[in-house]
């Protein structure tokens, strides 16, 4: 038995915070008797300067072959003129291939003692617990291109939107899925009122939802859901959606919870899944040891949840970051006066306390 997990922190903060994110799983461990286990590998701008390429065979095998992937960031200024296909940000694609990473979770929950960061009114924000569904291998940005034609004598160039029933069927199944542990409601986002594939889209949902009938069904187009994120974002639980509108609307969504430093996410494979999260590299603080550790943290306790099934370990992570927050500890991207400035590890060791 026993849980072998893959651990790449990349670039910059990366490393700071995985290691901030394992030392609250191995306590978790302690508390639940998982019998996690770690291996360490390289991607990005490290692994490029170690081996010449940023996602190396030894990094992919050793994901594909383990039971989850905790990714820290990768990127920085220093790989800034490296040819374009080792850029650090390959790394990412290549997983995602490799892993065939077909889904994006992006959850947005805002904590009580957190609405007042939020860029939205405290009373829209209060109570906000929504995740959105993102399909991501699929969609506009992996149909045909082309960067430059003549036509009637104007230069042009064109993106094909292009998805497939069993596409929109997997990523459907899961949003059904997701919204059965959750509060039972899928809002599909499409923009069905002006393209083939939405309609697809809206038609292949309404279908598998017929083997969903206790999940609440409501659809939006994207516009209009974009305007609903910021009016009234309580009303969601999960939103699917393909992977141009996804990655908009989770952009939109994340800023809801007022530090990108909170937030995890989750890509789901067809064996695999890797865990990270939302920001970057942050190269402007890397090496000082006050990134907010809580993003990572939080995509650990996702592994727990979606790969290993250890929902009450998740729970408890979830459960412990809040309550260091209610404590008062703040990160410096967040502190104010009257609450207690904490660096990576201090907030870490504030969060492996109330676990
Ligand atoms: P970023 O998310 O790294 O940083 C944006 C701002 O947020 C910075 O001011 C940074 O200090 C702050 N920030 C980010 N994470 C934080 C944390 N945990 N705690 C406190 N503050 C935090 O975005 P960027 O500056 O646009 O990109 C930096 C590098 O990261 C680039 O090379 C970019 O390509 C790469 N990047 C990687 C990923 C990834 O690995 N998934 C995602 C986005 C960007």
């Amino acid at each position: 038995m026993g849980y072998k997990i893959v651990v790449i922190p990349g670039d910059g903060i990366g490393e700071e915070i995985t290691s901030s994110a394992v030392r609250v799983l191995e306590a978790v461990d302690k508390k639940f008797n998982l019998d996690l286990s770690y291996e360490y590998h390289d991607a990005g701008g490290t692994a490029y300067d170690k081996f010449g390429v940023p996602l190396p065979d030894s990094t992919l095998e050793a994901a594909k072959a383990s039971d989850g992937v905790l990714f820290g960031a990768v990127g920085g200024d220093k790989w800034d003129n490296v040819e374009p296909t080792l850029r650090p940000e390959k790394a990412i694609l290549g997983l995602r291939k490799g892993l065939g990473l077909y889904a994006n979770l992006r959850p947005v929950k805002v904590a009580d003692t957190l609405v007042e960061y939020s860029p939205l009114k405290p009373e829209l924000v209060k109570g906000v617990d929504l995740v959105i569904v993102r399909e991501l291998i699929g969609g506009i940005y992996f149909g045909e291109r082309c960067e430059s034609e003549m036509k009637d004598g104007a230069e042009r160039a064109w993106d094909l939107e292009n998805y497939s029933v069993p596409e929109v069927d997997r990523i459907a199944r899961l949003a059904f899925e997701t919204a059965k542990i959750r509060r039972g409601k899928v809002t599909s986002v499409d923009k069905s009122n002006v393209l083939a594939t939405s309609r697809l889209w809206r038609r292949t949902v309404a279908q598998i939802h017929e083997e969903y009938k206790d999940i609440e069904l409501d659809n939006l187009y994207v516009d209009n859901c974009a305007m609903q994120l910021a009016v009234k974002p309580t009303q969601f639980d999960v939103i699917l959606t393909g992977n141009l509108f996804g990655d908009i609307l989770s952009d939109e969504a994340a800023v809801i919870g007022g530090s990108i430093g909170l937030m995890p996410s989750a890509s789901i494979g067809t064996c695999t899944s890797l865990y990270e999260p939302i920001h970057g590299s942050a190269p402007d603080i890397a090496g000082m040891g006050i990134a907010n550790p809580i993003g990572t943290i939080l995509s650990a306790a996702m592994l727990l949840r979606y790969s290993l099934k250890q929902e009450e370990a998740a729970v408890a992570i979830e459960k412990a970051c809040d309550r260091a927050l209610e404590a008062g500890y703040r990160t410096g991207e967040l502190w104010k006066p009257g609450f207690t400035k904490a660096d990576t590890v201090t907030m870490t060791d504030a969060i492996i306390k109330e676990l």
